[in-house]
This record gives structure tokens, C-alpha cells and sequence, in this order.
């Protein structure tokens, strides 16, 4: 079929949206209308040439829709679904999905290397994530899109499909923090605020965020940080305040700095977990005798989660209101204005741009 997509032709370019051809669904395959896409600061590395993608291609990668055709052999899905759309494969042969990890599945990729259903006349398009979710449709295997029942709206419930479950999974799963600890969220936009929720529903007595931007401090405020820093006080205040450090630090911007700050602020024996996106090249350095108070520190990669399982859980606290939605979105655009879409995110104060195709 024709559908419409947005192009990346190449780096720091404007994206064009252009009638593309996309091939009906294999076996084992769905194809989703996609109803709203957020655009997410992984898709803005992607366009300025800092992650694996293949030019020309679809970034795009944190969609919600509805199944509207589906390929043989599909058992989990059918037609009229409500989806959310995941960028693990969830192959279920990997050793990664074998030990119940599908979040580091082997086939999690960045690019396609332009393989797949989608071309602009005779050339390849490569789609981010294996989805390139900018998309009027798309096709993906059927365990990249995750049936879900939920009151949410698509603008709210498409965010599970990367920054919600990347920062709420962070908090509940990777750090796996207790009620009554005290926890530090380095960084508030999309992921930070719901990793910020994750401790709250967690149930941590002390939550501090630290960003430098007063909106979304507020933001952080509103959403159950219990004080909130401006990055430059905000080792020195949080030892202070917590006589010796946190019990669990998370680090949701992506910088090597950062990164040590939240190592710096976890108490002995306390974990530092780093949920940021750095470009490949980016290295870390860290006290390395502080490791022998028994600090730890490790990535977290989809909050750690198995969208199989976890959207639904996720979708159901937000219809419940234990997680909120509403202060994660704050632009809603029409998907021809993508590029403006992308502009705030570049300029960083907004917390989410979600696009809604219609
Ligand atoms: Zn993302
Ligand atoms: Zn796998």
C-alpha cells in the first residue's frame, strides 16, 4: 500500500514527508494505522548522526495504533487491536529472551540497515528501531506491537512505548527500589518525571530531582518529587541532606558527568543506575575505590521491562491515576509538523512533543 512517512535523507537535515510503499504484512507480521507518535530525544540523536541509523530513514519509535490487517500465523493480534508499539523484538530464541530478559533481546536494533517493508520508489528506507513509528502504518512482527486495554488516550499511551517504561521500569524494576528509601532522579524531561513516578508508586520516602530547567523542577514537584535542585548544588546538597547519600541514584540525561554525580550521591552499598542515551564514543570515569564500598552501577535499558507483559501493568496505573499522563505531554501536533516537533525537542524545555496522525 501508499502511506505517508516522514524522511531523514540525512543528517541534521529537515525531515520530508513523502508518499512511501509499504509491503503487506508477512507471516507472522501486522501492519498498525499508527494514531500518535512522541518524539523522543533518541530519535533527535539519530538525526544528528550520533546512533546506528542508515540514511535515508524513518526515525519514529514510540507509537500507539490499531491493527488494521494482520499476516498469517498471527495469534496474538487481530484486526481493530489497540497497540502499543515496542522496539524489542522479543525473538523468544535469543539467550537473552530464553533467561526472561527480552529487553536484551539479540535482535534489539537501532537500524534495519534499510531492510524491510518500506521503500520510497526503488530505495530502501531503513526504519529506527525496527519500527520507523513516523509513519502512517506500519508493519512490524507481532510481538512488536503489545495489545493493551485502557482507557488511556493515544498521545498518553503511546509514551509507554519508550520514555514511560524506560524511566518508570528504571525506578521499579532495574534500581528495584523499596518503599522507604531515598532516591535521586538526575534529569526531569520524559524519562526522568516517569522514572520520578516510578519511585512514588515504589513507594521511596525521599525522592530529590535535579535539572537545571525551574519547568520542569515544577514538573518533577507535581509528579512526587518530595525537593527539587538546580544541577550545580546538587551533590554537595544531597550528601548533606542525607548524611552519607542516597539508596539509589538514577541518571536519565545521557552525559558522562551526570552519570558521576549519580554514582557520587549513592550511599555505600547504594545503586546508581543510568537510563541516559550518550553517544557511543562518550566514556565514564568514576572513583574506582569507591567501588569497594560496595556502590554499584548499572545501565537500564527499557526500564529492564517485558512489554508483553508490563505495558498492560503500566497502562492500567495510568488509568487508575497512580501514574499520570497529562504533565508528560506538553505539545500535541498535527504529524506534518514534524520538523517543529523536533525544534522543541532540540531546544530542550519541553518535556515530550507527541504527533497524532488523522
Ligand atoms: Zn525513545
Ligand atoms: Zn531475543
Amino acid at each position: 500500500m501508499k502511506t505517508q512517512a516522514a524522511i531523514a535523507f540525512s543528517a541534521d537535515e529537515e525531515l520530508k514527508i513523502e508518499e512511501v510503499d509499504l509491503a503487506d504484512p508477512g507471516p507472522g507480521e501486522v501492519r498498525v494505522m499508527v494514531e500518535a507518535c512522541g518524539v523522543c530525544r533518541s530519535d533527535l540523536s539519530a538525526l544528528e548522526g550520533k546512533e546506528t541509523v542508515q540514511f535515508p530513514v524513518v526515525l519514529g519509535h514510540e507509537g500507539a495504533g490499531i491493527v488494521e490487517a494482520i499476516g498469517q500465523g498471527v495469534q496474538s493480534l487481530k484486526e481493530g487491536d489497540r497497540v502499543i508499539l515496542s522496539w524489542t523484538p522479543a525473538c523468544g530464541v535469543c539467550s537473552g529472551c530464553l533467561r526472561g530478559e527480552v529487553h536484551l533481546c539479540d535482535a534489539v536494533n537501532m537500524t534495519t540497515e534499510g531492510r524491510g517493508p518500506l521503500t520510497l520508489g526503488r530505495q530502501p528506507l531503513d526504519r529506527f528501531m525496527a519500527l520507523g513509528a513516523f509513519s502512517q502504518h506500519v508493519v512490524v512482527p507481532e510481538a512488536m506491537a503489545v495489545a493493551v486495554n485502557s482507557s488511556l488516550n493515544a498521545v498518553h499511551s503511546c509514551l509507554i512505548g519508550c520514555g514511560v517504561t524506560t524511566g518508570f521500569g528504571a525506578a521499579v524494576n532495574t534500581a528495584a527500589i523499596r518503599w522507604g528509601e531515598r532516591v535521586a532522579i538526575f534529569g526531569c524531561g520524559g524519562v526522568g518525571l516517569a522514572a520520578i513516578q516510578g519511585a512514588r508508586v515504589a513507594g521511596a520516602a525521599q525522592i530529590i530531582a535535579v535539572d537545571p530547567i525551574p519547568q520542569r523542577r515544577d514538573a518533577a514537584l507535581e509528579l512526587g518529587a518530595t525537593s527539587a535542585l538546580e544541577p550545580a548544588l546538587a551533590v554537595k546538597t544531597i550528601l548533606g541532606d542525607t548524611q552519607g547519600g542516597v539508596d539509589a541514584a538514577i541518571e536519565c540525561v545521557g552525559n558522562p558527568e551526570v552519570m558521576a554525580d549519580a554514582f557520587n550521591v549513592i550511599r555505600p552499598g547504594g545503586r546508581c543506575v543510568v537510563v541516559g542515551l550518550p553517544a557511543y564514543t562518550e566514556m565514564l570515569t568514576i572513583p574506582a575505590i569507591m567501588l569497594l564500598q560496595e556502590k554499584s552501577i548499572t545501565g537500564s535499558i527499557y526500564g529492564s521491562a517485558n512489554p508483553a507483559v508490563d505495558f498492560q501493568k503500566i497502562a492500567s496505573l495510568g488509568d487508575n491515576k497512580q501514574l499520570l499522563f497529562e504533565p508528560l505531554v506538553d505539545k500535541i501536533r498535527p504529524f506534518t509538523e514534524i520538523n517543529e516537533g523536533f525544534a522543541e525537542m532540540r531546544e530542550g524545555s519541553l518535556v515530550r512533543v507527541v504527533l497524532t496522525f488523522s
